[in-house]
């Protein structure tokens, strides 16, 4: 038997005016999902505990296992495994954004924030110019002297560690709940520290301003990356091990270091396939590729995660993520399926979407979210579509917590 994960970031919805009153599940044309849907337990399933905030972070963690309310101390941290880098106990870990700002000279908190990843900048880019903003010695002694460090990777994400970081109570307002806005009012706050990492993402931007690179990025037409900005700020930590738990090894794949990281801290494979953006344009075939691989090599459990639906809603493109639906069922979910049955492999398949993004709100929200659970050699016939609607009428799972088990038939 082998054991397959879909994950949909942010599918699942509410009803939208533009479709009709249909959720964006509900008009999307999915035809191999909902073949699968009809002869599965389909229900419902609350992946991020009420009091905890909803997104692919604790949404993620429930789903392989892991209690939030447990194991949650932040994103970064989870990020930061993902890129391989491991964040030392007592160290506070944070995600530093390469981000746009507003051109000028002027004061840093009268800036706007024009895009939360500096333009989609490219990883050779982003490397070049966060390794010059460290190699700066006034911004490194600035750096040095409130313990931080700077771990470069190949995106807008880099990573920032900092040697006895106090994120106790402190607010980091996330760079794209804001775009658009003058930071000014989002100014870090909650404790001294706080007051630290603002001032040297001032010290930054003066001096990515002016940087010859950033120069010649205004000169193409593209965004400078001129600023950085701190968030997703977590501490150490240690998630219980999957193969322990469930008696199954296996892989992660995605194109987010945030799902690769957690699969990497229960002690799970990741699988990067090159060309993996998580957006529309991502490569699907490779990762098709990659989870046939995987299955052939013997793994017994494989996770396919794809975010191109929740990064179409965060951009509000209803079209988008229509797109991004149907490209997981027609170039995902019936050419795996198919695969595996010419194979002959027997297997158990859990669809869902980690958590609902609202087009209407265009960020994530809490509330249940459908699943379905198809098992290829006991059909349940239900004749129901994969819908928001239709995973209501079915079992209601109380604990995301408790999916894998369920998958795995150990509970
Ligand atoms: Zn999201």
């Amino acid at each position: 038997m082998k054991y397959i994960l879909i994950i949909g970031d942010g599918m699942a919805d509410n009803p939208v005016p533009e479709l009709g009153g249909k959720t964006p599940l509900e008009a999307a044309e999915k035809p191999a999902i909902d073949a699968m849907a009809a002869k599965s337990r389909l229900g419902s399933v609350l992946t991020v505990p009420r009091a905890l905030p909803p997104g692919s972070d604790t949404a993620i963690l429930s789903i392989f296992g892991c209690d939030p309310n447990l194991y949650f101390t932040g994103r970064s941290p989870l990020e930061a495994a993902g890129s391989g880098v491991q964040v030392e106990p007592g160290w506070a870990s944070y995600r530093c954004n390469m981000v746009c700002l507003e051109d000028g000279d002027g004061p840093f908190e009268e800036k706007k924030i024009l895009s939360h990843n500096a333009g989609s900048i490219d990883g050779a880019t982003s490397i070049a110019i966060i390794t010059a903003l460290c190699a700066d010695p006034e911004f490194h002694a600035a750096m040095e002297e409130i313990g931080m460090r700077i771990a470069p990777t190949p995106s807008f994400r880099h990573i920032a560690m900092q040697k006895d970081g106090d994120i106790q109570g402190i607010v980091c307002k996330p760079p794209h709940d804001i775009l658009g806005q003058v930071i000014g009012p989002y100014k870090f706050h909650g404790n001294d520290n706080a007051g630290q990492l603002w001032k040297l993402m001032a010290l930054a931007n003066r001096k990515l301003e002016h940087l010859p690179l950033n120069e010649q990025r205004r000169a193409e037409g593209k965004k400078p990356a001129n600023g950085i900005w701190f968030w997703a700020e977590g501490t150490a930590v240690q998630l219980p091990n999957f193969v322990e738990h469930y008696g199954r090894s296996g892989s992660v794949i995605s194109a987010v270091p945030l799902v690769h990281g957690i699969g990497v801290l229960t002690g799970l494979k990741k699988i990067e396939v090159e060309g993996a953006t998580g957006e529309v344009d991502t490569n699907y075939a490779g990762k098709l590729q990659a989870a046939k691989d995987a299955l052939l090599s013997g793994d017994e459990f494989v996770c396919l995660h794809l975010e191109a639906p929740d990064e179409s809603t965060h951009n509000g493109s209803l079209s988008d993520k229509l797109l991004a639906i149907h490209q997981l069922d027609s170039l995902i979910v019936a050419p795996l399926t198919a695969w595996m049955e010419q194979q002959g492999m027997d297997y158990r398949l859990l669809l869902l979407s980690d958590h609902k993004t609202l087009m209407s709100t265009r960020t994530h929200d809490g509330d249940p979210v459908p699943y379905l659970i198809y098992d290829s050699t006991k059909p349940q016939p239900t004749g129901l579509s994969y819908t928001e609607a239709n995973g209501e009428k079915g079992p209601y799972v109380e604990k995301g917590t408790d999916l894998m088990g369920l998958l795995f038939e150990t509970e």
